[in-house]
């Protein structure tokens, strides 16, 4: 794996400073009152003022909190942005983005976004007039002829959500602004330490921090990034004025576990990969769905522009959905359980557990599908625990 180094976009004074150095220090110099190191939890709602209309930068703390403020510094560092906002959570900050489409226009997404995505724009933006459509946007040969008109916001995700499929960033960009459209890019899966988007013409990244950044299924949290200043302006507008804000203590959580995003993304994957070759030779298993295998129709798209290729593993049971089932309830390291990107290893069943509300829709997942979040534990661990979770139903 290539590590992520330099920035060459880097405008914020961190001086080409690797990826590790900025996770741990932009936006968190010592504070400057008491010289406390760790950037402290401004648990307060409001700032005295020296005089009327004078102030340090903070009003009222729905607009801004220091703490937050740290952390959105930070993470945008992360992404190679020039502004970053921080949301209640992933869906918070999606929401935020969607309110830039007016009644009439469309949003194009691909046909494996993540559940809570898809009914967001299926139910709530639509009500509000906004039209939308799911393709396999895996494959772009026929998108141009069958681009629908109104189209002014292209909605990916790579890899997907829970079938690990991966999409061309700088290929969708390009048919996207050739189409006026913007586009966003949930960067959740992979993490800004794998991908980083906005260098492949990506307009708008959204993050669930829930997950990787956040790493330690603690906090829940959202992020968004960009390098367009109206962009920016109107997120913060929309988060000040709706006010799906994150608390300080959650900024604070978020933070704390992204100084370590880049040990543990390197954990990960190496992990994952022990995982991959387990699975590949075991006669419980019908084939494996990640992006590092060569035989996936992603792989050399992913090789192009990840620099790892992550710690989600999906693979499809032989015999169906009941010994996909067994399979999960036998696991005892890998806890049964919907999330993921966390120092614990995960396992669900997508089908019955995330996306069952998916199921009729152009996001239903095969039924003896089983989707992995490898954790950080020792890898020989993890590895026994789901070989004997897989013996047990031969
Ligand atoms: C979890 C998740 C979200 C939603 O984020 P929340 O923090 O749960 O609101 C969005 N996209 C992806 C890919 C996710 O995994």
């Amino acid at each position: 794996m290539t590590t992520p180094s330099t920035d060459p976009a880097a405008t914020d004074g961190t001086d080409g400073w690797g990826f590790a150095t900025r996770a741990i220090h932009v936006g968190q110099e010592p504070e400057p009152v008491t010289g406390a190191v760790t950037v402290p939890v401004f648990q307060t709602s409001t700032f005295a003022q020296e005089g009327v209309g004078k102030h340090k930068g903070y009003e009222y703390a729905r607009t801004g909190n220091p703490t937050r403020t740290a952390l959105e510094r930070a993470l945008a560092s992360l992404e190679e942005a020039q502004a970053g906002i921080a949301f209640a959570s992933g869906l918070a900050a999606e929401d935020a983005i969607l309110r830039m489409l007016a009644p009439g226009q469309h949003v194009l997404m691909g046909n494996d976004a993540y559940g809570g995505t898809f009914r967001l724009i299926s139910t709530v933006f639509a009500k509000a007039g906004i039209g939308w459509s799911a393709h396999d946007l895996t494959d772009l040969s026929d998108l141009q002829a069958n681009w629908p008109a109104e189209t002014a916001m292209v909605w990916v995700e790579t890899p997907t959500n829970p079938l690990l499929s991966v999409v061309d960033i700088a290929a969708i960009a390009e048919i996207a602004h050739r189409n006026d459209a913007l586009l966003v890019v949930d960067n959740t899966f992979a993490s800004p330490y794998l991908q980083t988007p906005l260098r492949y013409g990506a307009d708008i990244v959204v993050h669930s921090t829930t997950k990787y950044i956040g790493g330690h299924s603690d906090v829940v949290g959202g992020f968004v990034a960009t390098n367009s200043a109206d962009i920016e302006t109107h997120l913060r507008y929309i988060a000040n004025a709706v006010g799906a804000i994150g608390g300080p203590w959650d900024a604070y959580l978020t933070l704390r576990g992204a100084k370590t995003l880049a040990l543990r993304m390197e954990r990960h994957c190496e992990n994952a990969a022990a995982v991959v070759e387990l699975l590949q030779g075991h006669d419980a298993v019908a084939s494996v769905l990640y992006p590092g295998l060569e035989n996936h129709p992603g792989h050399a798209v992913a090789a192009r522009q990840m620099r790892g290729f992550g710690g989600m593993v999906s693979f499809r049971a032989n015999g169906g959905q009941e010994r996909a089932t067994a399979i999960a309830e036998s696991t005892k390291l890998f806890t049964l359980a919907e999330s993921l990107g966390a120092v614990e290893s995960l396992i669900e069943h997508p089908g019955v557990m995330t996306h069952a509300s998916a199921a009729g829709s152009p996001l239903e997942v095969p039924d003896d599908l089983l989707r992995l979040s490898v954790g950080v534990e020792d890898s020989a661990d993890i590895v026994a625990d789901l070989k004997q979770a897989l013996d047990r139903t031969i």
